[in-house]
């Protein structure tokens, strides 16, 4: 299938020069999303996962129904004060300055193998923070699955130590 089709490309959004992958046009359509959700749960599929990790908020629309699919709990990576029981945090690089991600304290066990998912993969540092929670529960990151990834931001170079999917590439 190509996904493309379904990718709504938007300029300069959310500011000057980004061009937006919109997924919202996918998801949308049922059997494109479906169809996408169940390429990704391939990926995954003999990985002998034990959790699906994904951050917010686009991270849950890909990284629920694969769990589902797969039969597994899925555990949600929040922004700073979200969750409401005990987190570990990790503060990681954005463009302009600095923000932290959380997850709930042992919401992994120690060798459990994770799943990640989000949308999409642009420069990696999200999903390098969320691999640092994970880690430092005693986690596997067993794989990480994307719809998109923006090649030209090389966020796959940050992630050489493990397996990444995504379904398309810009
Ligand atoms: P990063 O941490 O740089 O890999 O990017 C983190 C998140 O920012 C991704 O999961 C996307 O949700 C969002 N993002 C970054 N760039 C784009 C883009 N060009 N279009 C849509 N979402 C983006």
């Amino acid at each position: 299938m190509d996904y493309k089709e379904y990718i709504t490309v938007v300029e300069n959004f959310p500011k000057e020069g980004i061009r937006f992958k919109d997924i919202t046009t996918l998801m949308e359509n049922g059997p494109v999303y479906r169809q996408a959700i169940l390429d990704m749960t391939d990926f995954a599929r003999n990985k002998q996962i034990d959790v699906v990790v994904g951050p917010e908020a686009r991270g849950f629309i890909v990284g629920c129904p694969i769990a589902v699919e797969l039969g597994l709990g899925f555990v949600p990576v929040r922004k700073a004060g979200k969750l409401p029981r005990e987190v570990l945090e990790v503060d990681y690089g954005l463009e302009y300055g600095k923000d932290s991600l959380n997850i709930h304290k042992g919401s992994i066990q120690p060798g459990q193998r994770v799943l990640i998912t989000d949308d999409l993969l642009a420069t990696g540092g999200t999903i390098e923070a969320t691999i640092r929670m994970i880690e430092q529960q005693g986690g596997v990151v067993a794989g990480i699955a994307f719809m998109i990834e923006l090649g030209y931001l090389d966020g796959r170079s940050r992630l050489e130590e493990y397996d990444v999917f995504t379904l398309m590439t810009y």
